[in-house]
């Protein structure tokens, strides 16, 4: 056995001994994993990560998004959904939209719904309190998932109130969790080239901290694959790694490629598959105390969330029901998105995965 252990290099042996060993790989490390390393050996080590936690398991869910308004304040320049008020393909959604968007997507049937949406000049606080109470009382089963931590930091201030409150009262009326977004990648300097308007990186982990510490899960993300370089990556996962040693409150990590389609960075060129898929790697050894990795489907397609699964990731996200265009106005391959559970539990079987049925807590249903 022995024998077929070899490594090319001194560095990987150390690595695979960390990672074998239950150990933590260094900023260093993960450095040499993204400059020297070949996606295979990668994929090898948090394969491994992976099966000694959930086997053959993989996560999906029954979920629908509803993307309430893509009218915002901001111009983050990597974005192709904002649109001005007024402006052609703008949208707006009321309380009583919502209501009857899930009527037709058959909310009884799903578990979790995931609002997110444009920083609008009229929708704060006191909007989607309004319009939880009226999900609540509609669909009393459904986990809200709403929010990134940019919408939580505007709400604060255009109502005056800070990050605890803003919170604990979208909570009292059905807010689950928060999405992970807007965290694009946690350095000032590059904030600045994609997002200059944006929440800063400090704010970005302030509020997740709070929603923590309030006793409410997050997710978090990483916008890569445009200007940041292997060690601003890295950089950016050390941030959430000792953010998750502190409060263990981020319940999956998912790495989101940059889509070059409709936006204002000037950067035609997508990163490779590959680059993708080892990144998927390094992200499950680097972040070993975030307990799930994110293949969204709807995102890098299909086929390649699927391979994902053999490169660290646990979770697929969900059955989507055509509801989400933040990545369709970006050019992705999945311009509708959506899969039936018979669909995902086939596509995993086939794939040689047991495929579960998780709530938004990721505990099986
Ligand atoms: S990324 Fe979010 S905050 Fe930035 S412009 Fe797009 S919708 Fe607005």
């Amino acid at each position: 056995m022995d024998d077929l252990l070899k490594f090319r290099t001194d560095q990987e042996k150390e690595i695979a001994g960390i990672v074998f060993n239950s150990g933590r790989i260094s900023d260093e490390q993960a450095l040499y994993l993204y400059e020297n390393s070949d996606p295979v050996f990668c994929a090898w080590l948090a394969d491994y990560v992976k099966n000694a936690r959930f086997g053959k398991d993989v996560y999906y869910n029954k979920n629908t998004h509803v993307e309430i308004t893509n009218i915002c304040l901001n111009q983050c320049k990597f974005c192709s959904f904002y649109r001005r008020k007024g402006e052609e393909g703008a949208w707006d959604y009321s309380c009583s939209d919502v209501i009857s968007i899930l009527e037709q997507k058959n909310a009884e049937e799903i578990t979790e719904v995931h609002i997110t949406g444009g920083l609008h000049p009229e929708k704060t606080t006191g909007f989607y309190s309004e319009l939880f109470t009226h999900i609540k009382s509609r669909f009393p089963h459904l986990h809200i998932k709403a929010f990134t931590a940019v919408e939580i930091e505007y709400f604060a201030k255009a109502d005056n109130m800070d990050f605890e409150t803003v919170i604990a009262l979208l909570k009292e009326k059905g807010l689950g969790s928060l999405a992970g977004g807007g965290a694009e990648i946690l350095d000032d300097k590059i904030r600045k080239t994609l997002c200059p308007e944006k929440t800063d990186s400090a704010t970005w982990l302030k509020v997740h901290k709070t929603a923590h510490n309030a006793g409410m899960k997050t997710n978090c993300t990483m916008l890569y694959g445009h200007v940041e370089s292997y060690r601003d990556r890295i950089k950016h996962m050390s941030e959430l790694r000792n953010l998750q040693d502190e409060t263990q409150g981020f319940n999956c990590f998912i790495p989101l490629k940059y889509k070059s389609y409709g936006n204002q960075m000037g950067i035609n060129k997508e990163i490779s598959l590959s680059e993708e898929l080892k990144n998927y790697a390094i992200s499950r050894l680097y972040l070993d105390n975030i307990p799930h990795i994110k293949a969204y489907w709807p995102m890098t397609g299909k086929e390649n969330a699927l391979l994902a699964l053999s490169f660290g990731a646990d979770d697929f996200d969900g059955t989507i029901g055509d509801s989400t265009k933040i990545y369709s106005m970006a050019g992705a391959e999945e311009q509708k998105p959506s899969m039936s559970e018979k669909e995902i539990r086939q596509m995993l079987k086939d794939a040689g995965f047991n495929p579960v049925e998780r709530d938004s807590g990721y505990d099986p249903v």
